[in-house]
């Protein structure tokens, strides 16, 4: 296999716009598309906040436009779960299942899986009714009776914002105790539109038929009693996992697992950068995530150039 001027491993809307611009300098990037194809957005609906579509945009178009807009430049684009990364020594080696890469630069771009309760059904109604992002999807449940699974500051926060459009939120935590800081607990619960369920379980999730969330199963943890809400929308707020597992012991990483990147999109090692949810798990917003993919892309097209 010849050698890549740039490899990017992950194909959301960091790593397909960092494919974008290096496509545009004329780097010719390969982009290892990985197991969650187009990222998080493949889980959702309409997107409404990705500036240029007045009329909001269907997520997995939105990522099928920005792979094609991709390729329209030459990148190249290819199905595989990367299995091994050697970043010790230059050129760095990138392996799938079948094929051995070797680049002068790497762009990860893995992103950041939210964490799920496991539920046949949170799948199956995933982006009818259930979703991982109020920021992305509170909007449209104006009016209506929702919930949001967690006990940590993302739960309060998401809780405290859906308020603005629910009637009534319901908060689901399988504790008694509530893991958020006492700032984030206090807000929520001075909130007179939130209800809470604790040392209660989302056992199970219904459409009806209907083919979106109607209803919920929440079970006690200590009586045992199970209770259906009528939702119309769950919030699963569980945390999300940084998929970094390739990198441990080789880059740094905050105590979550998230990369560390300083200078802009820059990892430790000279020649490898960072982009999207993987290293940011502040904003994760699809339009910051392919901001910081221009990022990484324009510093890897500096290194390259300074290589020369
Ligand atoms: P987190 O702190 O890890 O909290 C996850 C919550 O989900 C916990 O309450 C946990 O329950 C619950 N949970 C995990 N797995 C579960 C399962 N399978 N079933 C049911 N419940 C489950 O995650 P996070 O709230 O996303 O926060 C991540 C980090 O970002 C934290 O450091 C947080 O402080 C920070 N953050 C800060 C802000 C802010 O300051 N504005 C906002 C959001 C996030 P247990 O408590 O029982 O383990």
């Amino acid at each position: 296999m010849s050698l890549r001027d740039v490899t990017i491993i992950g194909s959301g809307p960091a790593g397909l716009t960092a494919a974008l611009y290096t496509a545009r300098a004329n780097l010719a990037p390969l982009v290892i598309e990985g197991i969650e194809a187009g990222g998080q957005l493949m889980l959702t609906t309409m997107v409404d906040n990705f500036p240029g579509h007045r009329d909001g945009i269907l997520g997995p178009d939105l990522m099928a436009e920005m792979r094609a807009q991709a390729e329209r430049f030459g990148a190249q684009i290819i199905q595989g779960h990367v299995t091994k990364v050697d970043l010790s020594a230059r050129p760095f080696v990138v392996n799938t299942e079948e094929t051995e890469y070797t680049t002068r630069t790497v762009i990860i771009a893995t992103g950041a899986s939210a964490r799920l309760l496991g539920l046949p059904a949170e799948r199956k109604l995933m982006g009818h009714g259930v979703s991982t992002c109020a920021t992305c999807d509170g909007f449209f449940f104006r009016g209506q009776e929702i919930a949001v699974v967690g006990g940590g500051d993302s739960a309060m926060e998401e809780a405290v914002f859906l308020t603005r459009f629910a009637n009534k939120v319901t908060l689901v935590h399988r504790r008694e105790q509530l893991r958020a800081s006492k700032i984030m607990q206090d807000k929520a619960r001075a909130n007179p539109k939130i209800a809470w369920m604790l040392d209660s379980e989302v056992e199970d999730i219904h459409d009806g038929g209907s083919g979106a969330v109607e209803s919920m199963v929440v079970r006690h943890n200590k009586t045992g009693v199970t209770t259906v809400v009528p939702v119309s929308g769950v919030f699963v707020a569980i945390g999300h996992t940084p998929n970094t597992s390739l990198f441990q012991g080789q880059l740094e990483a905050d105590a979550n697992g998230y990369l560390l990147t300083h200078a802009g999109s820059k990892t430790g090692v000279a020649g490898v950068f960072a982009c999207g949810d993987v290293q940011d798990h502040v904003y994760r917003q699809a339009i910051t995530a392919a901001g910081s993919g221009c990022m990484a892309a324009i510093d890897a097209e500096k290194f390259l150039e300074a290589q020369h």
